[in-house]
């Protein structure tokens, strides 16, 4: 039985259950490494000014960035906004649950905008719900059906959701 989350699950809880299942069972393919990197080379240029870069809370979970009252996080767009938000509330409760209480700040280089996140009674419900979804999820020995997205085309795991497909063409 699955007993830790991570940060990352939490993301992609929101962007598709199946890639969730997929990573979570340690199935991963090599353009993950390529969105690793363009996230290191993204959070090196962001805050270069921020001294505080990188925290690892407790050997478990990374935040980008600490600044006064604010968990900063950097993302390229606010193409999947939701699950940027379900993953930095995920981080505020952390913070919460070892005593440290800090407001969450997205930033969206692209776009050039900042989000605030606030870890209210309603969005720390939300936000339990969804970490017991996720443990049933990854309880599930098959992963959920292969469901078309809009941003299939962009995700690691396109050439095997849509294997079948295309071999039936
Ligand atoms: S290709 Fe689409 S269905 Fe498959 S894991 Fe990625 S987002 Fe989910």
């Amino acid at each position: 039985m699955t007993t830790s989350i991570s940060g990352v699950q939490v993301y992609y809880y929101s962007v598709c259950k199946r890639k969730l299942w997929l990573f979570s069972k340690g199935i991963t393919f090599e353009n993950e490494h390529d969105r690793v990197l363009e996230g290191k080379v993204l959070h090196e240029r962001s805050y270069p000014y921020l001294e505080r870069k990188e925290q690892l809370i407790d050997n478990t979970f990374k935040i980008d960035a600490v600044e006064g009252e604010y968990v900063r996080e950097v993302k390229i767009s606010s193409k999947m906004a939701n699950a940027d938000r379900m993953q930095v509330l995920y981080y505020l409760d952390q913070l919460r649950q070892r005593g440290v209480n800090k407001k969450g700040l997205i930033s969206y280089t692209k776009e050039r905008k900042t989000e605030e996140i606030e870890l209210t009674p309603v969005e720390e419900r939300k936000l339990k719900e969804s970490l017991q979804k996720i443990l049933d999820l990854l309880d599930q020995p098959i992963p959920p059906p292969f469901k078309r997205l809009p941003y299939c085309n962009q995700c690691a795991y396109h050439s095997f959701c849509y294997a079948r497909e295309e071999t039936e063409e």
